[in-house]
């Protein structure tokens, strides 16, 4: 920053967020932040402007995901803020680092019902690690490098700066105001040496050990020294649906295929960045072993021991890859050669059904089928792709289907299972990873929350593969012969359009659109939508599914067996 200048606030906090390092910021504009993003855009920070605080807030935490800096999310006030909430609680729950910012009413308009006005700092403080509004002008920078700081220091989570009007068009002389410095990386640390030793022992001890890898693993960017150790060792391992990627899909140590069985089957479970939470059944009997030894390696020591204390034998705090680099020197020499055969005959058998599930070609398509497609489509065009899957079935029968091979290369509804993300996080895919294609495997309600966000990214130039798998429903769609517009009877809640023409959205707003019924049409489509180099939606009319009840695939795991009477 020039010194005895005079700048406004605007260019104060664009040039405080360019030195700090941030060079995107996702949002909306309108009064008072329009000057706050155009200044951003002088200084070379590329705005993303989106049709909802809910989508941009959405994306910024997905780029705080990829990059491991705080996504920047710049709103209104009001009404711009509660939609954006939706974006505070997608980063706290999912532990992604977000920054987010907006404009409030002039600081001497409190509490007399100025325009979209609220009380955001308070609002916001139980969501948040901090929330603030900068005490002064010139205090500013000052309090949005620690708002950046500790969106991402520690656990990842989400941060809030009150920008009020009066800040944003006022003017201070920047020789007053000390220049921020480009953020470094978080601080990392590792868990203490004895109770790796005690650990490492465990393990070493251990007849059915599993290591577990969660989208913390994914997020600590701790793929060498993760794949070291499976390498190393031979240890099984089993992904979450986030932390897949971080040992290629296609090793052969990984027991994704045969995911109950080595849960139910592992005696010590090595858990890296993953919550005990429902994606893990909570680590509780029946899914695992009533006594099960867990070694929970988390950067938050309130974590440890949250659900199943009884089953966590250690607790390694600490950032994982510092961790596991002094795990791999306790574990040196030790190679784990007697997985069960009945595990490995688990994940053939499941294997093969899968393939032949993916090889049924039947009209009209099923999911499978049509994944299998795609990802020849995928292949014969050497497409890089990061994955981004939601909806139910959708996101159910998709997380299988596509292997990962590259950390951080799919992301999904997450913690929260929040539909709507899709959009959102492919538009942050792109800016964050401009060398992949994000190749999103919507279900079309799940398209629906976001669907007017295509516009946001043909407008940015930003290509996106959208596959809108409709089965004209949520979880499924209704009867075609049943489903009569004039009838009177009401729909049931799950029914959607029949056949509604996403494809045209798509084309509406300078994209492509494409109808897929057929292998072949789907497999023709799939090659354009994937070398277009434009936002193309390709609208997969799948089997509706009507005549199948109603079964919550994703959280059977947790069902309890019905008991006799
Ligand atoms: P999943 O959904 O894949 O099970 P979770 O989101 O439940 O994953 O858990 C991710 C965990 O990773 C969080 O508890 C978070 O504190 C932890 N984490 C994030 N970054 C790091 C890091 N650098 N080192 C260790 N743990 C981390
Ligand atoms: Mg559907």
């Amino acid at each position: 920053m020039a010194t005895g200048s005079h700048v406004t606030g605007a260019q104060l906090i664009a040039n405080s967020l360019y030195d700090l390092g941030v060079r995107v910021v996702f949002g909306i504009v309108g009064i008072p932040v329009i000057e706050v993003a155009d200044a951003c855009i002088a200084k070379g920070i590329r705005f993303v402007s989106f049709r909802n605080e809910q989508s941009a807030s959405y994306a910024a935490t997905a780029y705080g995901y990829l990059t491991g800096k705080p996504g920047v999310c710049l709103v209104v006030g009001g009404p711009g803020v509660l939609h954006a909430i939706a974006g505070i609680g997608n980063a706290t729950h999912n532990c992604f680092p977000l920054l987010l910012l907006a404009g409030s009413s002039e600081s001497h308009q409190v509490y007399k019902g100025a325009f979209q006005e609220i009380d955001q700092v308070s609002t916001l403080s139980p969501m948040t690690k901090f929330a603030a509004r900068p005490p002064s002008l010139s205090l500013l920078p000052a309090t949005l490098e620690k708002a950046y700081r500790t969106a991402y220091f520690g656990r990842p989570g989400a941060t809030y700066i009150d920008l009020p009007a009066d800040y944003i068009q006022g003017t201070v002389d920047s020789s007053e105001i000390a220049p921020l410095v480009e953020a470094s990386s978080a601080p990392r640390f590792t868990a203490d040496n004895a109770t790796i030793k005690k650990a490492a022992a465990l393990i070493k001890s251990a007849t059915s050990p599993l290591v577990v890898i969660g989208k913390g693993a994914a997020y600590s960017q701790s793929e060498a020294a993760i794949r070291e150790l499976i390498k190393s060792t031979s240890l099984p391992f089993l992904p979450t649906p986030m932390g897949k990627g971080v040992v290629p899909d296609s090793s052969s140590s990984n027991f994704a295929a045969a995911r109950s069985a080595v849960l139910k089957d592992a005696d010590v479970i090595l858990l890296l960045g993953g919550r005990l939470n429902w994606i893990l059944h909570y680590g509780e009997a029946p899914k695992f072993r009533e006594n099960v030894k867990i070694i929970q390696v988390d950067i938050a020591s309130e974590e440890i021991g949250n659900n199943n204390a009884n089953n966590i034998e250690y607790g390694l705090v600490g950032d994982i890859d510092l961790t596991i680099r002094h795990l791999l020197v306790e574990l040196k020499g030790y190679r784990f050669s007697s997985i069960p055969q009945a595990l490995i005959a688990s994940r053939d058998k499941n294997t093969a059904a899968g393939i032949k599930k993916a090889d049924n070609a039947v009209l009209p398509m099923t999911y499978q089928h049509s994944y299998k497609i795609i990802k020849e489509a995928i292949a014969e065009t050497n497409t890089k792709p990061i994955f981004i899957s939601e909806g139910a079935n959708t996101m159910d029968t998709a997380r299988s289907a596509f292997d990962v091979e590259e950390p951080r290369r799919r992301m999904d509804a997450g913690t929260m299972a929040t539909m709507g993300v899709g959009i959102g996080y492919a538009i942050a895919a792109a800016v964050a990873r401009p060398d992949c294609l994000p190749v999103c495997i919507e279900g079309d309600s799940a398209f629906g929350f976001s669907a007017m966000e295509l516009e946001t990214a043909t407008r940015s130039n930003i290509p996106l593969a959208i596959f809108v798998m409709n089965n004209n429903g949520v979880y499924h769609g209704v009867d075609p012969e049943a489903y009569n517009l004039q009838s009177k009877q009401p729909l049931p809640s799950t029914a959607l359009g029949f056949e509604t023409r996403y494809d045209l959205i798509s084309e509406a707003v300078g994209g492509i659109g494409l109808v897929a019924r057929t292998p072949q049409e789907l497999k023709e489509a799939a090659v354009k939508a994937l070398t277009c180099g434009k936002v193309a939606v390709v609208n997969v009319f799948i089997d509706p599914g009507a005549k199948t009840k109603l079964e919550f695939g994703w959280l059977a795991s947790t069902k309890k067996k019905p008991q006799k009477a």
